[in-house]
């Protein structure tokens, strides 16, 4: 509860100093698909704005039904045409199996863990390619991010026009 109150306290100074993004479609029609991982600063690792972009997060920053739910908006509704799916080095689902989450969890859930960053980020970028409802999409690119460097990895990109996925490398 204290957690909630400090939460609350630091609203109102924000709320008084707080800039104000009218439009909700975002600015550079663009999506980040990413980790929740604590570590992991979005809008500064990429230089963006507020108002500039949807960040959609999860465990492992993978492509999963609720992030096509979201693209599925962001892509029609929102205005987006260019997507990054965005992984990290020392990830909590790298190097563990679904099995080994189960266990600890309690849930019976499919985790998507990652084995090899190149191979997860290709499948992901593979599903929003076959994802139909996706086709306003316009670009798509598939990045590492190195949690203690800063240094981005350019590993996958898309691009509709050319149709096949590349390595960016
Ligand atoms: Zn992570």
């Amino acid at each position: 509860m204290e957690e909630i109150a400090s939460l609350l306290a630091a609203n109102g100074a924000y709320a008084e100093a707080r800039a104000h993004v009218a439009d909700a479609r975002p600015g550079r029609h663009l999506a980040i698909v990413t980790c929740m991982d604590a570590r992991i600063d979005v809008f500064a690792a990429l230089g963006l704005h507020l108002g500039e972009a949807h960040v959609l997060r999860n465990a492992g920053g993978r492509v999963t039904e609720d992030v096509l739910r979201s693209l599925a908006l962001s892509s029609h509704v929102l205005g987006v045409r260019t997507v990054v799916v965005m992984q990290h080095t020392k990830c909590g689902l790298a190097g563990v199996t679904d099995n080994e989450l189960r266990e600890r969890t309690g849930a019976d859930l499919g985790f998507f863990p990652i084995d090899d960053h190149g191979a997860a980020l290709r499948e992901d970028v593979d599903t929003l390619i076959a994802t139909d409802f996706l086709h306003p999409i316009q670009t798509i690119a598939g990045l590492v991010y190195d949690v203690e460097s800063g240094v981005l990895e350019d590993v996958v990109r898309w691009q509709r026009s050319l149709g096949q996925a590349t390595s960016a490398s």
